[in-house]
């Protein structure tokens, strides 16, 4: 049996390396273009910020080492140009002798990847994307020779084009970031990501959204808001799209997502020819719909399944919750499942809850505040999606939320989840089981919620708003309207409110669930502000462009 795989990072490698575990009789040749095989590209961004500083570390395995420990036979600087899918063959090009040649296959798997887009196609100022070692060569040559004050733009606010601002932004480089959408981070909803924003601004960040490049010539970039610019060099980080060309030439078939389609088992519509990675439409797990998520855990696991697969296991894919996590400076984000922009625009019931607790026990020296949002089906409070922004501690968090999604654990079921508890790590009340205790109280409607978008509304038809927290955090910014009775005043002064229905707020909402309890029980018609002054005040921020403090 002779496997030709196309691709040797990601998904490729681990194809190769899971068949050689299961058939040491197995023929297994990798073609990979670049010269490079098996490097951790997510190391990249942190190599050109001097974290990594060693880059042979980054280089984890070579064509020898692969043939000493696997017996695969790897050759880099290979390009597969065409594949014959009747004859089972492809064509070879050798990049560094010129040759072509042809390669018979019994099976063949594409782990191609995905392809850069371009905003700054054609620039005149040295540009490149952040994609492979020799990417991160490159712009650490830049850094390294660049005059007084240097300046880059960063086209781009997702995951990798982030990891580029921090990591420049360590070598003193000054960064514009330029994002199309509204909001960088776009996988995230809105009120999640402005302290993200704040924070790149408070470290000399210029951030820039809704807006793009629309030209670059004679050394400047002209952004489509009539704003120039002239930095010194572009990282452009504005996304990728699934390499399908050969796919395409082959004739096999595209799904409506772009990407490769390939059935539970990664086959194509070709059955002697597989295909993993980010140039493969996954299952959305929420959906059972196709999506491109471009996540190197998907493009490992697919390829270890796929080769399962061919050596004769009933393996399949697992569906994806795109799970993702990104670290900027010391700030953390981190999301799974749907996001509420993904929901509405779906027309997908969902209930939210935003919480913001602290990562350990307060009474812990170092506890930091992370600010927690859970999407919730409210027919059967199954878990659609989650977010988390703050410090130490959401990555544990996201990924307690992406077990209890994979294991079909409900939101309410979160509070009765058993986790690892010491004053370090946790409080008694994890974040986690917060969550689930706030879900249940609404499930069960012990506490009804509005959100912050819903204020405005509710207010206008009506309503008064107290915020229960002290005089002194009233003092120090409120929202306009509201009425200030601290929460432990409340029982005495019920009297002075006024009729109809009330909505309460605190700081983060804890305070306003005990209000709202209270006022319930005397017969008030009340709702709780949820995630408190703190949601209200970051939603605010994207809708309006006032200053808003955080605490
Ligand atoms: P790749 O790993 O990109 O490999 C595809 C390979 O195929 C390439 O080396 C390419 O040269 C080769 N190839 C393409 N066409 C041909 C051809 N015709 N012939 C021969 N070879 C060909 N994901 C995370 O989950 N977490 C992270 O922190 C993270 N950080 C990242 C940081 C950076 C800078 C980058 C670029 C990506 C990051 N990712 C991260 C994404 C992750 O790396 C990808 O999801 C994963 O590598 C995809 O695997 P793949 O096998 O599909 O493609």
């Amino acid at each position: 049996m002779k496997t030709v795989i196309v691709g040797g990072v990601a998904g490729g490698m681990s194809a190769a390396t899971r068949l050689r575990r299961l058939d040491e009789a197995a023929e297994i040749i990798v073609f990979e273009r670049g010269p490079y095989v098996s490097y951790a590209n997510c190391g990249l961004p942190y190599y050109v910020g001097g974290v990594i500083r060693d880059r042979s570390s980054l280089l984890l395995q070579t064509p020898q080492s692969l043939a000493s420990r696997f017996r695969l036979d790897v050759r880099t600087s290979h390009e597969v140009r065409a594949i014959d899918a009747a004859a089972r063959t492809v064509t070879v090009l050798d990049l560094a002798s010129g040759d072509t040649f042809v390669e018979g296959y019994d099976e063949l798997i594409l782990a191609v990847g995905a392809t850069a887009r371009e905003a700054a196609a054609g620039s005149d100022i040295p540009t490149h994307t952040l994609r492979t070692v020799e990417d991160v060569d490159a712009i650490g040559s830049l850094v390294d020779a660049a005059a007084d004050n240097p300046c880059a733009l960063v086209v781009g606010g997702g995951f990798i084009g982030l990891e580029a601002v921090d990591n420049l932004v360590r070598r003193g480089i000054h960064i514009t970031l330029i994002q199309r959408g509204p909001h960088i981070l776009s996988p995230l909803d809105p009120e999640m990501v402005v302290p993200i924003e704040a924070h790149l601004r408070s470290h000399g960040v210029d951030v820039r959204t809704s807006v793009t490049v629309d030209t670059v010539q004679a050394r400047t970039v002209l952004l489509d808001d009539g704003i120039t610019l002239r930095p010194d060099f572009i990282v452009d980080a504005s996304g990728v799209t699934p390499s399908v060309d050969l796919t395409r030439s082959a004739g096999l078939t595209l799904g409506t997502t772009g990407g490769i389609a390939v059935d539970a088992r990664n086959r194509t519509s070709d059955e002697h020819i597989y295909a993993v990675g980010d140039g493969v439409e996954k299952v959305d797990a929420l959906s059972g719909g196709r999506a491109l998520v471009t996540m190197a855990g998907l493009a490992n696991r697919h390829g270890r399944s796929v080769a399962d697969v061919i050596a004769g296991r009933d393996e399949r894919n697992t569906p994806a919750l795109g799970t993702a996590i990104v670290k900027v400076f010391d700030r953390v984000a981190a999301i799974v499942g749907w996001s509420e922009r993904q929901l509405v625009s779906a027309g997908r019931a969902h209930r939210m809850i935003h919480t913001h607790p602290s990562s350990h026990a307060t009474y812990y020296p170092g506890a930091q505040s992370m600010s927690m949002k859970l999407l919730v089906d409210p027919d059967t409070d199954a878990i659609l999606g989650a977010q988390i922004v703050g410090g130490e501690g959401v990555d544990k968090r996201i990924d307690v939320i992406a077990v209890a999604m994979a294991g079909g654990i409900s939101a309410s079921g979160l509070a009765r989840l058993e986790l690892a508890y010491a004053p370090q790590f946790g409080s008694a009340k994890d974040p986690i089981n917060q969550l689930g205790y706030v879900a249940d109280n609404l499930r069960t409607g012990t506490t009804r919620a509005i959100q912050w978008h819903e204020l405005e509304a509710a207010l206008d038809d009506g309503a008064t708003l107290i915020d229960v927290r002290t005089a002194a955090e009233y003092a120090a910014g409120s929202i306009p309207g509201a009425i200030n009775i601290p929460v432990d005043a409340l029982r005495d002064r019920v009297g002075e409110l006024p009729d109809g229905p009330l909505v309460v707020h605190c700081q983060v909402g804890q305070r306003g669930h005990t209000a709202a309890r209270i006022l319930a029980q005397h017969g008030r018609d009340v709702a709780n502000l949820d995630g408190g002054y703190r949601t209200w005040a970051a939603g605010c921020v994207t809708q309006r462009p006032v200053a808003l403090a955080y605490s």
